[in-house]
């Protein structure tokens, strides 16, 4: 196949759109790839086209490869359908609602699981049926508060969701494990950096959820990876290491000390390192146990429990953090009306030693480890105590990550530092369970004649987002960089001239060598352009290898460049096509 530039349907910006938030983003508009209709909408012109069909080419592959079907469902869907689940109301402004000359409600979907459900039900009946993993490849619609950098958040997207189904949990954890192994192929064939990141704590016990990140400054989620090993947890599901164990039994009995006028952790940590108090060491706030009061309530329940969290002196309690591990519990900062049911909390000087007598809920970070010691509240105004050890002078109800994940801290898996970083989401795999079947009544019946609840898998993958953060991934201060195997030609091939008639003879001879031997060619035969134009829009589009036939001709030379690292070097006209397959990899 060759694309010949004077014919394409193609123009390339000089200047950077007004909009343009991130490279990515400038780049595919100024490189002709996609154009902007409205926010969060984008046009596709023919190179951009090529580049999605590529990624969509890989997905569909590894999908097909685990064995999953191809459908396709309408994006047009009658209200009711998602009335039935809940997410007509759910969604909230997310979804974009219209409705037909009968008045009769629509909606875009977001998303489809309610059809999957529905039509697998519709069809199915037996175990005999089962497992069964069905994907399409489809464009999507959410009215994004914040359509932002391109087609990295759009408004209209493509995505490939898939579903599995099956008859009980272990099916479902093999049907999850192929299709986490499927992207693992796919991402990694598509050239990207990514990694795994654990999206629901498992403290709680959460049905396997995980993230496929692609690390990039411009991303929008923030995740925590270990320096050292291959742990990988968004902020919410993250866990990390305590101190290591501790030895309380030097530590002296607990004092209490007069502590007026330290209303904050720093006038405390000042009142404690003052001399009068000889406690002969110093202080600081991550010697201080914090107390946070929360509050607590299950989803069946209409009171709310006081939940009291603690953490270091020096931390933040992450109430987002908490409530991905305390799900579907909801969990919130308890107001003045919770505190007053409750007097035996005293306002600035709460401790542990009194918790468990006033029947509060008390939860520690593993930083407050067993044996360590604390100086914390006394329970009495302007009261404090030192030496409070934990396990000795009080014992918590349990331990769950409470801290505010700091650069440095500790991974829970090997010990060595973790770092905060920020990534794209390229993928979802996520067990779903027995929600939607249970919504729509979707059973099989066993071989024993009874109906048993069908158990699903949800995987998204963002086909459009893939384009954009592989365009992020690669991208110099030239242009785009793209990897062969979703490049939209496998090689550039540039006349280094005006219009001399020598030089474009030989372009047209090796396009048609080159095509001939399989190879994709992006051909710049636009005459009267000057070399150096031609130049600068091989950088910007990308393709990873370029070939420019130049003066050298005279001698039978010409040269071949790769694009990502730049490297040059002349190759012999008449081995050409060997060379340049050798380079493209073929
Ligand atoms: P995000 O947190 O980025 O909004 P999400 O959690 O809403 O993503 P899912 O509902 O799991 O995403 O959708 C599956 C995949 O679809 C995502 O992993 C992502 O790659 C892609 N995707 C989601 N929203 C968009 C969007 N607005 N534009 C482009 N791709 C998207
Ligand atoms: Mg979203």
């Amino acid at each position: 196949m060759a694309l010949r530039m004077s014919k394409l349907f193609l123009r390339t910006l000089r200047d950077d759109p007004a909009d343009a938030e991130v490279p990515s983003h400038r780049l595919l508009v100024r490189a002709g790839y996609i154009r902007r209709v409205a926010p969060g909408i984008y046009s596709w012109l023919p190179l951009g086209i090529e580049l999605q069909r590529n990624v969509e080419r890989i997905v569909r592959e590894e999908m097909i490869g685990i064995g999953a079907q191809e459908v396709h469902f309408p994006a047009l869907i009658p209200r009711e359908i998602f009335e039935a689940s809940g997410r007509w109301a759910d969604y909230g402004d997310s979804l974009f609602r219209l409705h037909d000359r009968r008045s009769n409600d629509y909606l875009l979907a977001p998303t489809h699981e309610e059809l999957f459900t529905l039509l697998v039900k519709g069809e199915l009946s037996s175990y005999k049926d089962y497992p069964l993993s069905l994907f399409q490849i489809q464009t999507k619609y959410r009215d994004e508060a914040r359509p932002r950098a391109g087609i990295l958040r759009g408004r209209e997207f493509v995505m490939k969701d898939s579903y599995s189904f099956d008859l009980t949990d272990e099916g479902l954890a093999a049907s999850y494990q192929a299709h986490r192994d499927a992207y693992e192929r796919m991402f990694s064939r598509m050239g990207f950096d990514y990694r795994i990141v654990a999206a629901v704590s498992g403290a709680m016990g959460g049905s396997a959820s995980e993230e496929f990140l692609a690390p990039t400054p411009v991303g929008e989620d923030t995740f925590v990876q270990c320096t050292n090993c291959d742990y990988a947890a968004n902020t919410e599901a993250v866990e990390i290491a305590g101190p290591d164990v501790v030895d309380a039994s030097d530590v002296p009995l607990t004092r209490v000390l007069d502590t007026p006028d330290t209303p904050t952790i720093a006038t405390l940590v000042d009142r404690l390192n003052s001399a009068d108090l000889g406690l002969g060491r110093t202080f600081t706030a991550a010697d201080t146990l914090k107390n946070v009061v929360l509050k607590t309530r299950a989803p069946a329940d209409s009171d709310w429990e006081l939940l009291v969290v603690g953490v270091p002196g020096d931390r933040e309690v992450d109430l987002k953090r908490l409530s991905g591990q305390l799900e579907p519990v909801a969990v919130e900062q308890a107001g003045p009306e919770e505190l007053a049911k409750q007097p035996g909390l005293v306002k600035g000087y709460i401790g542990p030693q009194v918790l468990a007598d006033l029947k509060v809920r008390y939860l520690v970070d593993p930083l407050v480890a067993p044996g360590t010691s604390w100086v914390t509240g006394a329970n009495e105004s302007d009261k404090h105590a030192a030496f409070v050890v934990r396990d000795r002078d009080f014992t918590p109800d349990g331990e769950i990550g409470a801290v505010e994940i700091r650069d440095g801290d500790r991974c829970a898996k090997c010990g060595s530092p973790l770092e905060i970083a920020r990534g794209i989401e390229l993928g979802h795999v996520f067990q779903l369970g027995r929600k939607y079947a249970e919504v729509f009544g979707l059973t099989a019946l066993g071989p024993d004649g009874k109906p048993v609840t069908v158990t699903m898998g949800s995987y998204g993958v963002g086909v459009t987002r893939a384009v954009a953060a592989l365009a992020e991934q690669t991208l110099d201060d030239k242009g785009l960089c793209w990897p062969r195997s979703v490049t939209p030609a496998d090689v550039h091939l540039v006349p280094a001239h005006k219009n001399d008639e020598t030089i474009f003879e030989a372009c047209e001879t090796l396009t048609a060598d080159l095509e001939a031997a399989g190879l994709r060619v992006l051909f710049d035969d636009r005459r009267g352009l000057s070399p150096g134009v031609k130049f600068k829009d091989s950088e910007l589009l990308g393709v990873p290898t370029i070939v420019i036939v130049g003066r050298g001709l005279a001698d039978g030379v010409i040269e071949l460049k790769d694009r990502a690292s730049d490297e040059r070097r002349e190759i012999a006209l008449s081995s050409a096509v060997a060379e340049i397959l050798a380079a493209v990899g073929e």
